[in-house]
């Protein structure tokens, strides 16, 4: 009885989690039965959108970045950091994140979180995993820089993260970020989770970083399938530097 009891509040608790903020849709997006085909029930932009990410990069088809918008990253900042499991992804939540600078405006590192598979994918190519560092501007808008990993040595900021879920670390972002951060892709899309908003400043780094096989597995223990797949790029404009 007392085992029926523990296993009745559990859902109960489990199905006011899922339900919490979300009076409209009483189920939550996810990657599986609620996945990417579906999200369009929960924000329209996700089906009705024409600049939806993630997008397969086709190196061939960019043409050369306009040099007025150029990719300044001053994140080499150390700062604390909630390591938080946020239900699709794990996510570092920093307190005092770096600047990025574009086209003059400011954007400020809000937080970075990772895929257990790359959700862009590079002439075909998909990545082991795929770091997202989320930059916002003081009025609202969205740049975001991908990181892809290939399998290889030892990554100890990963390290760090998947030591610190559930706790405050300290940590460094630029230690994220491969030695060449000059040369990226560039295009306008969109988040790649619900409400899949348009108008994010994507800037992928050509140069992959890397993650041992133990932290790929590590990662894909906690999220496997968390990868939203590549979205049509007929109106998406793909520069490179
Ligand atoms: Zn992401």
């Amino acid at each position: 009885m007392i085992k029926t009891l523990l296993a009745f509040s559990t859902a109960v608790l489990f199905l006011t989690t899922a339900g919490y903020g979300e009076e409209e849709h009483p189920t939550h997006w996810d990657y599986e039965t609620h996945g990417p085909s579906c999200w369009g029930e929960f924000a329209q932009e996700c089906q009705k959108g024409h600049l939806q990410s993630p997008i397969n990069i086709e190196s061939h088809k960019s043409v050369p970045l306009k040099g007025s918008l150029s990719l300044k990253m001053n994140e080499d900042i150390h700062t604390t950091a909630d390591v938080v499991d946020n239900g699709h992804a794990i996510q570092v939540n920093v307190k005092n994140g770096g600047k990025l600078i574009l086209d003059g405006r400011e954007y400020t590192l809000v937080q970075f979180h990772f895929h257990g598979h790359s959700e862009h994918t590079i002439d075909g190519k998909q990545y082991a995993l795929e770091g997202h560092l989320v930059h916002k501007s003081a009025d609202g808008h969205l740049a975001v820089v991908g990181i892809m990993f290939n399998e290889g040595k030892n990554n100890p900021v990963l390290d760090n993260v998947l030591g610190g879920i559930g706790r405050t670390i300290r940590i460094d972002p630029q230690d994220l970020l491969p030695n060449d951060k000059k040369h990226y892709y560039h295009y306008i899309g969109s988040l790649t989770t619900p409400p899949c908003t348009e108008g994010v400043q994507w800037y992928v780094l050509k140069a992959p970083m890397t993650a041992s096989k133990d932290q790929i597995a590590d990662m894909r223990a906690h999220y496997d399938h968390n990868f939203r797949p590549v979205q049509p790029a007929s109106s998406i404009k793909l520069e490179s530097k």
